[in-house]
């Protein structure tokens, strides 16, 4: 029987060796982890430091006695694999209680080692007390102890990516005033500027303190000032440092193993690193983009779980391949969802790769019915082909199943023109008989079938400037919430009575407020031989960025 190492304890790791027990009842197995547990929520954790999730036993999944007793296997904590001899195919094992040192042979090795945060060599992080990073059970607990113990008021949180907003919100809850620090012009990586602007004034309304297109350059008097590179001098209690993360690469590069580009270790389809004995999967890994099929680094649970079964199916014999990671992802930014899959713009346009966008904004469910909330939605696909690159949605409500929905849309290689076609579930409470993923289909397919034309909320001034007219098709009072410079009000009702104010020889822009009666006016007005181009997304999605 084929003896097996996991390097590695927590989401990749257990999954593989679980999988590996229910395939084969003869292997042997061995799980090595350095840190003191295995199997933990690494997700939930900021929760327990803000206390919606209060017994902290939840977060540990598993322990390494349950874990030995239920998959009979050698469950190691406090072991740190310190170096892989190929030729040997044998690794050494630190115990970090004992300090003792010894050598483990197998037949095959599973590589998870994670990642770990970024921590930059900024002035004075070295003596900044109160400075955090939040990776593993010890980082809560330390986060937790000093809130609790040492009752801060200020945190500077640095970073405002999933980790860093997730818990912006959680110290807000137990009651710190939160300044996020965030270089880039947006927070939330993966969606794009006009979509996190939604998410930067809800932020705002909610007490987060937040400086964009900033950094830190130094922490002084042992982390109680931040200092940032435009000059601001901020007093806090705390930092925390939620900047990204790096691949834990040392092993696998001690080893020889191919590491990309990114610092992610190489693998093949079948997970198989550059040594066709060791395998490597999750944050420690190189992936190709699902989308766009470059190489790219993916920290997200789903492609550590998936892949930690398809590699012990693959070592059963079981050939299961990894066909790449889309990138779905989520998070709840207090009273919103914040929700995407694929290709962004920026990634898109990094890629030279050409794209077409649309923006709706439907209800949650029948506006009849209590509670429904708008949803901004966001769909990227290929213009020609109606393929689909990506989605990006925010909502107080449903958000995430429209997101759900066309990843699985994007997994089966549907495109725009399928999307009006997916027969989903409808109750008023839920949906509307054309649901969100519907209705952005229909907008999209428009555009591939050439139906209609569309200027996107970043284009539109320069046209107006350019002597182009813009006509808002809402009623007048929605216009007492603000309206695009320049633009003429014509209701929508008014529209073809009005006609011949308009001029025929130039191009005609029109808004509304969410795309809709914009995309009919324009609709009219071709019909009546004007050359009309609708502004995608309305003053909605106008307004949000601006
Ligand atoms: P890990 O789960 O980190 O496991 C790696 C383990 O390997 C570590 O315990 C480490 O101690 C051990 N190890 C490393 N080197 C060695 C060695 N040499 N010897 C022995 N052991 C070693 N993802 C989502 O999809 N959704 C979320 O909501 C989400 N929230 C998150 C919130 C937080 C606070 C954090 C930190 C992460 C979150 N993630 C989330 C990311 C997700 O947790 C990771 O993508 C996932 O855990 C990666 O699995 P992994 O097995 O590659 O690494």
């Amino acid at each position: 029987s084929k003896k097996i190492i996991i390097v590695g304890g927590v989401a990749g790791g257990s999954t593989a060796a679980a999988r590996l027990r229910r395939l084969d009842e003869e292997a042997e197995i061995i799980l090595l982890e350095k840190g003191a547990y295995i199997s933990f929520a690494n997700c939930g954790l900021p929760y327990y430091i803000g206390e919606t999730i209060q017994d902290r036993n939840k977060l540990l999944v598993q322990t390494a006695e349950g874990m030995s007793a239920r998959y009979n296997m050698h469950v190691r904590t406090s072991s740190e694999v310190t170096a892989i001899d190929r030729t040997a195919k044998s690794i050494t094992v630190k115990n970090l209680d004992t300090g003792e040192i010894y050598q483990e042979s197998y037949d095959d090795l599973i590589l998870s080692p994670g990642a770990r945060p970024v921590v930059p060599p900024i002035q004075g992080v070295k003596d900044a007390e109160a400075l955090f990073t939040l990776r593993n059970i010890p980082d809560t607990d330390r986060i937790k102890d000093y809130i609790d113990n040492h009752h801060p008021k200020h945190a500077v949180v640095v970073g405002g990516g999933f980790i860093g907003l997730e818990m912006a919100e959680n110290l807000t809850e137990r009651g710190l005033d939160v300044t996020i620090i965030e270089m880039s012009s947006q927070v939330m990586g993966p969606i794009d500027y006009e979509m996190a602007s939604i998410i930067h004034s809800h932020l705002t309304d909610k007490g987060v303190q937040l400086i964009l297109n900033d950094g830190v350059q130094a922490f002084e008097n042992n982390g109680s000032k931040v200092v940032t590179s435009n000059g601001l001098e901020i007093d806090t209690d705390m930092i925390l440092l939620s900047i990204g993360v790096r691949p834990e690469n040392e092993l696998a590069k001690n080893a020889g193993l191919s590491i990309g580009d990114r610092g992610g270790i190489q693998v093949n389809s079948q997970l198989e690193t550059s040594d066709p004995h060791i395998y490597a999967i999750g944050d420690a890994i190189e992936v190709n983009d699902y989308t766009n099929r470059q190489p790219a680094m993916v920290p997200l649970a789903w492609p550590a779980n998936r892949q930690g079964r398809i590699t012990a199916d693959n070592i059963y014999g079981k050939t299961t391949t990894y066909k790449g990671t889309l990138g779905t992802s989520i998070a709840k930014v207090f009273d919103y969802t914040v929700a995407a899959t694929g290709n962004n713009e920026k990634t898109l346009k990094q890629l030279d790769i050409p794209y077409e966008v649309v923006h709706v904004h439907p209800s949650s469910h029948a506006g009849y019915y209590p509670g429904a909330e708008s949803i901004a939605l966001k769909l990227i696909f290929d213009k020609e082909t109606g393929s689909i690159y990506g989605a990006q949605a925010i909502g107080k409500v449903g958000a995430d199943k429209r997101i759900d929905v066309i990843a699985t849309a994007m997994k089966g290689r549907m495109t725009v023109m399928d999307l009006p076609d997916l027969e989903l579930a409808y109750a008023p409470p839920y949906s509307s008989a054309k649901d969100p993923v519907n209705m952005a289909g229909y907008t999209a397919s428009n555009i591939v079938e050439g139906m209609t034309q569309t200027v996107q909320w970043y284009e539109i001034d320069a046209m107006i400037a350019n002597g182009g007219t813009l006509v808002d098709v809402r009623d007048p009072h929605e216009l007492e919430q603000g309206f695009i410079d320049g633009a003429v009000n014509i209701p929508l009702n008014d529209l073809r009575s009005r006609l011949t104010e308009l001029p025929v020889s130039e191009v005609i822009y029109v808004n509304c407020q969410a795309g809709l009666r914009g995309y009919i006016a324009a609709r009219i007005l071709q019909e009546n031989g004007f050359h009309a181009i609708n502004l995608d997304g309305g003053w909605n999605t106008y307004a949000a960025a601006y």
